[in-house]
């Protein structure tokens, strides 16, 4: 029985009660986005429509026939050190970070020791963060040379979307690596700023304390903002043209499997190693296309090991203000964790360490929409059915401001695939 299934049977709440519950969460969430700072504003004017309109969509998008269908592996170690070069040869293999942070680089040598084998496996024709290999180095490759890509981040620039398409070009398999890649990650919030670039340039580089006290000084009454373009004695300069809006890999290119995870974690990296292992030294054949590597086919929930009562929520708390309880679902105990929202994969690293899930391994096979689909759990779990003692709007209000910056906690990841509307339009990135 779904998460759910288990909270309407538990109340026997009719649908167009839950509907209502949910829009009255939307409507406070709307309410609260209104109050926060003024970067935020424009956060709240693409919710206050949009949130609504999702959260509409979120009973479609459970039960849609049209809901993505992936195909699942079980994450599995890697086993054994890999033995040494394929008896076909080394395959070559590229690792390419876009609109990244280095994090999934560096989740890469979870793999412990067994990353040193992967050499004997790969050749290593390109991993900007750790080895050599340039750029016309791939583009002088024929078509298909380079075995498998593994691309973290979003595309976010011109350089980006360059670099992904010559990899695509050259690559056998390409593989989505991290929530940036795959949903757009944190990068996507950035689709919320209604003026895009400009509003996000002219912000980072005239308002933020350190550079507003930079251009006071250096540059009285004419602030300087990096162009794209120098014209110097020597030739011209160029920088990377950043986009309006940031997109997921597969926005841009065809992906053949997706690895989530804020990185992935290390049972998911060595399922898609294994994967490649099996392929390159034995000939095992590719999951099929479309494949997303290490997850479950449950919700998070269902791997967490704390002990759900789906208890009404009356406020919600940060857990720096909870002494958690062992053993106990962190929603019970007031923390607004996204588990109920979030495909299972990652071993419930955070609610097992007393952190909620953010929901970096993205939503369920049935959902497109992790956000909507997490308003609709917290407007299921509010005291507002007509046999509860506290149901005025007032209240309701007043427990879902309390959740703070609504839809960055809702879409921290997966913005770049959201339902909801684009606050902002792409201009062609010029
Ligand atoms: S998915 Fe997380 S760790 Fe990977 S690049 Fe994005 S922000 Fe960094
Ligand atoms: S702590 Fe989070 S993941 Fe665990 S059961 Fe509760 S809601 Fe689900
Ligand atoms: S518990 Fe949630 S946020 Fe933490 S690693 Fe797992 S999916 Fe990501």
């Amino acid at each position: 029985m779904s998460f759910l299934d288990k909270l309407f049977k538990k109340k026997e709440a009719p649908a167009a009660k839950v509907n209502e519950a949910a829009n009255k969460v939307a409507d406070g969430i709307g309410k609260a986005a209104n109050s926060t700072v003024k970067a935020a504003e424009n956060v709240a004017k693409a919710a206050d429509g949009a949130v609504k309109g999702a959260v509409d969509k979120v009973a479609t998008a459970i039960s849609s026939n049209d809901a993505k269908v992936t195909h699942t592996l079980e994450a599995a170690d890697l086993g054994d050190l890999l033995p040494g070069a394929p008896s076909g040869g080394k395959i070559n293999l590229a690792i390419y970070w876009a609109a990244a942070c280095g994090g999934c680089d560096v989740s890469i040598l979870d793999v412990n020791e067994r990353i040193l084998t992967v050499g004997d496996m790969a050749n290593i024709v390109m991993w900007p963060v750790a080895a050599d290999g340039k750029e016309k180095d791939i583009a002088a490759m024929n078509d298909g040379d380079i075995t498998v890509s593994i691309i973290s981040g979003a595309v976010r620039n011109s350089e980006n979307e360059h670099m992904v398409k010559l990899l695509r070009q050259k690559s056998k398999l390409v593989v989505a690596y991290g929530s940036c890649a795959c949903f757009g990650g944190s990068p996507a919030l950035a689709n919320l700023v209604a003026d895009g670039k400009d509003e996000i340039l002219n912000y980072v580089y005239t308002k933020t304390p350190t550079s507003a006290n930079f251009q006071e000084t250096y540059h009285k009454g004419n602030p300087v903002i990096p162009q794209t373009s120098y014209k110097a004695p020597e030739g011209e300069l160029t920088l990377p043209v950043l986009y309006d809006t940031v997109k997921t890999l597969d926005q841009v290119i065809d992906v053949d499997y997706y690895v989530p995870g804020c990185p992935p974690q290390q049972e998911t990296i060595s399922q898609m190693l294994k994967a490649v292992a099996d392929f390159a030294y034995k000939g095992v054949a590719l999951p099929p296309k479309g494949t997303t590597i290490g997850i479950t086919t449950k919700t998070l929930c269902d791997e967490c090991p704390r002990k759900k009562e789906n208890a009404r929520i009356t406020e919600f708390l940060d857990p720096y203000q909870v002494n958690v309880k062992d053993g106990v679902c962190l929603m019970d105990q007031g923390i607004l964790c996204l588990g109920a929202a979030t495909i299972g994969g990652c071993g419930a690293k955070c609610t097992k360490v007393g952190q909620p899930c953010r929901g970096c391994y993205g939503p369920t096979a049935e959902v497109q929409e992790q956000g909507a689909s997490m308003f609709t759990a917290v407007a299921s779990l509010l005291p507002i059915l007509d046999d509860d003692p506290i149901c005025d709007e007032e209240k309701i209000i007043k427990i879902v401001s309390e959740i703070k910056d609504p839809l960055g906690y809702f879409y921290a990841f997966t913005m770049g695939k959201a339902l909801i509307k684009k606050a902002v339009k792409e201009t062609g990135g010029q």
